[in-house]
């Protein structure tokens, strides 16, 4: 038996999709268990590049059982949409390969319009939300006041609950934010559209990780954004509105008693972060705009610039132990390859005082990065399969990481394909 969490040590987008894509072949199972819409994973398969949002990246294996766990945001019409997107492309989604927790809760159309009108609200003040209403949709989950995907399997109980939660999101929608009302033809509407569609793949999915489990099936728990975005964890209030740590896997994944046995961390040879809050190893000028390009660095939901810098020790650490990460994958080394000296953020000044622990979100807007520097190999190493073959610059830059964040780094990425990846175990 062997359970595996794949995690993202920083702001998020550090490629999880890819590792987990390929790690994939691997597993029986692959489980999302937090998160919605609102952070995207990018993958390339022999059928094209796919931007996945709501979706398991198991979704291109033969043979794998993805599943949407309770801990995730549902948004059937961004699901259906997804589905569509990617079938479209000739992969098979059906209820064999794709499962819906019963115990989910359903993110509904009012909770993107509150996203909207509170961040239109806030105006300068904004938190930079992706307005897939994962913030109102977690609230209302922790008050009780969403619908759970089960409840759809029996449309009259589901009308009924959704009417009642209505009303009480029409107060809120008209009174604070003089927005428009939803109503029964509205609420009809989209039992139709949307809940009738998603049914088939609605189950209790956790007695079928359960019994996968004890089959000795492996699981695979994939996470969205990275640990600096969890709720508890992270950089509050920048964070999301959900748990992205392994720990919190099997809760949100239907499983509770799951045993992860390896905690893949990934990290990227560089750090980017997307909207606001503080980011203290961030690049500006046109250092910042180079590697933006180099890194390709626009987000995959939204289309924004990335903030960039050089890859950020004393975060990392951190995020690291945050997740009890027990290996760690680096992510496009290859983007480096144009730079003649490697910058490192090796600790950070706070108060004239060198600290290498990640301080207090607070804190970080005061904190200025020490930057040390280390040599390029200024080659393409995208085609580098082994470890051997890399230059020695490049070996070195990852060992000195490696020893700075002790963790073993198990998997080095040199591009975004299937293959290219160097195994260093
Ligand atoms: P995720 O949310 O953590 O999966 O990350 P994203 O999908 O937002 O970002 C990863 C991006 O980098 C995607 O466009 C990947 O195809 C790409 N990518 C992943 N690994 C590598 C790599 O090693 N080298 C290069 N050049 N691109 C990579």
């Amino acid at each position: 038996m062997s359970n595996c969490a794949i995690v993202g040590i920083n702001w998020g987008d550090e490629g999880k999709g890819r590792m987990v894509d390929l790690l994939t072949e691997d597993y029986d199972v692959v489980v999302r268990f937090q998160g919605g819409g609102n952070a995207g994973h990018t993958i390339v398969t022999d059928q094209g590049k796919f931007a996945l949002h709501l979706l398991p990246s198991g979704i291109f294996r033969d043979g794998v059982i993805n599943i949407l766990g309770n801990g995730v945001a549902v948004d059937p019409e961004n699901l259906l949409d997804e589905i569509k997107q990617v079938t479209d492309k000739g992969v098979k989604i059906d209820s064999s390969n794709l499962k819906i927790s019963d115990r989910a809760s359903i993110l509904m159309p009012w909770h993107r319009d509150l996203d909207g009108l509170e961040e239109a609200r806030l105006a300068d003040k904004k938190y930079g939300s992706t307005k897939q209403g994962i913030a109102p949709f977690y609230s209302d989950k922790y008050q009780k006041k969403t619908i759970l995907a089960g409840e759809l399997l029996y449309r009259e109980d589901a009308k009924a609950h959704l009417l009642d939660i209505m009303e009480w999101k029409n107060l809120i929608l008209t009174k604070v934010y003089g927005a428009e009302p939803y109503t029964e033809e509205m609420i009809d509407q989209w039992l139709d559209d949307y809940a009738e569609r998603i049914k088939p793949f609605i189950c209790d999915t956790g007695s079928l990780l359960k019994e996968a489990n004890e089959a000795g099936k492996k699981i695979m728990f994939e996470a969205q954004l990275g640990s600096l975005r969890d709720l508890d964890y992270g950089i509050y209030p920048y964070t999301t509105s959900s748990n992205t740590t392994a720990a919190f896997a099997p809760i949100g994944s239907g499983y509770p008693g799951a045993k992860i046995d390896r905690i893949l961390g990934v990290v990227k040879a560089y750090s980017t972060c997307v909207g606001e809050g503080p980011f203290v190893c961030e690049m500006f000028g046109e250092e910042a705009e180079k590697l933006r390009q180099e890194g390709a660095e626009y987000g995959a939901k939204t289309g924004r610039p990335r903030r960039v810098g050089p890859i950020d020790i004393v975060a990392t650490s951190y995020g690291i132990e945050v997740q009890a990460a027990t290996e760690i994958a680096l992510t496009k080394l290859d983007v480096l390859s144009y730079l003649d000296k490697i910058p490192v953020c090796t600790a950070y000044m706070l108060n004239d005082e060198k600290i290498t622990r990640f301080p207090f979100t607070a804190a970080q807007y005061r904190a200025t990065p020490v930057i040390e520097y280390l040599d390029g190999w200024k080659t393409d190493i995208s085609g580098i399969r082994e470890w051997n073959d890399l230059p020695k610059e490049a070996q070195a830059y990852v060992e000195y990481i490696e020893k700075a964040v002790n963790c073993p780094i198990t998997y080095v990425s040199v591009g975004p394909e299937r293959e290219s990846i160097i195994i260093r175990k």
